[in-house]
């Protein structure tokens, strides 16, 4: 028997695993991708992060490196279970019964840190899409991109930020949008407006060209004048934003935000839930912000394991 499962190996649910790891507590980590670091690993690695504290600036990926060297570096360290995603959850007597595909675990607490649940990219919606290999939903590795000819599509933060990331190194990029606003923060719209960047409003993608799996050019249209434009490019990037497969845990949400009360306990009792995946007035779906919810989460299911326990606040 656990006293805790976390599921979700964000970087909310990996600060949690090394905060309990520090309270001594017995546990399990699960994460549903092949590797842990959730949007940071997944959307935006290569993204430069200036708002945690202790870093001028990191990259997304380099943070995550240090949170799982950290998880890595505890010799009670919770059990991290890779590509194995938590289906559901049950209460039985005193505990939880946890389900995976492969197993099920039992657990006296559990923490969720499923930010926004499983996620995949959303596509362009052209019939031929997958059968091109230099489309991209996330950017791995930038280097890729040197001296290449790039098409970002989207008009938020992401694709923003991706377009302000990659055009120094690109030889020619673009950003095509279906509105004239972006939705992106105004400074940064302002900033890529300074570049080279070639900036498309209001268009919208008609067709993907290309043979034997390499696009070689879109085809767009101005949703106001239907003028019609080619696009050649080395690599088309989709930031259309992700679609969710939602968790179904039987815990009261709002949306699809997990509601919460004191030290983030959900709607079933010593279920806790933080990071990305809730939401309460002035909650700040941020890096920072979660891992605070992280120390309250952690101490509090340390109080509920271990009833008369001095529990610790400085390690
Ligand atoms: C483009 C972009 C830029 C950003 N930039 C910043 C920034 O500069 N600074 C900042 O503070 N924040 C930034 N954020 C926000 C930040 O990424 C989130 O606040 C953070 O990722 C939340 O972490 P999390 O661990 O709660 O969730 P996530 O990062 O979403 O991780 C959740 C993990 O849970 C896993 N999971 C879900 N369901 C299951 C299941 N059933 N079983 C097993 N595993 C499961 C998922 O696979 C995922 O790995 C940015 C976000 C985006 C999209």
């Amino acid at each position: 028997m656990e006293d805790i499962i976390i599921i979700g190996a964000g970087p909310i649910g990996l600060y949690s695993a090394i905060l309990a790891s520090l309270h001594n507590l017995k546990g399990k980590i699960f994460e549903s991708q092949d590797t842990v670091g959730g949007q940071l690993s997944t959307l935006y690695p290569e993204k430069d992060i200036i708002d945690l504290p202790g870093f001028n600036v990191t990259t997304a990926q380099g943070f995550i490196d240090k949170l799982y060297e950290q998880y890595n570096s505890k010799e009670n360290k919770l059990d991290l279970h890779l590509n194995e995603s938590i289906i559901s959850f049950n209460k039985v007597d005193d505990h939880f019964v946890v389900n995976t595909k492969s197993g099920s675990y039992e657990t006296k607490t559990i923490l969720l840190t499923t930010g926004m649940g499983n996620f995949t990219p959303r596509k362009t919606g052209c019939p031929n899409e997958d059968e091109f290999k230099n489309i991209v939903y996330s950017i791995k590795h930038k280097a890729v991109f040197a001296d290449k000819r790039l098409v970002v599509l989207g008009g938020g933060d992401s694709a923003v930020d991706w377009t302000l990331m990659l055009e120094p190194l690109t030889s020619e990029i673009s950003i095509v949008h279906r509105r004239n606003e972006f939705r992106a923060q105004a400074s940064s719209v302002e900033q890529m407006k300074k570049t080279k960047t070639n900036v498309l409003t209001p268009y919208n993608v008609k067709e993907l060209k290309g043979a034997n799996g390499n696009l070689t050019s879109i085809v767009i249209e101005n949703a106001e004048t239907k003028e019609v434009k080619e696009l050649e490019l080395d690599y088309l990037v989709v930031n259309y934003g992700m679609v969710p497969s939602q968790n179904t845990f039987e815990v009261e949400k709002t949306g699809s935000n997990i509601n919460v009360g004191e030290a983030y306990m959900t709607s079933m009792p010593n279920v806790f839930a933080i990071g990305n995946s809730i939401n309460y007035p002035g909650k700040v779906k941020n890096i920072t912000c979660g891992l605070g919810e992280a120390v309250v989460a952690i101490t509090k299911i340390d109080q509920i394991i271990n009833p008369d326990k001095n529990i610790p606040v400085h390690f």
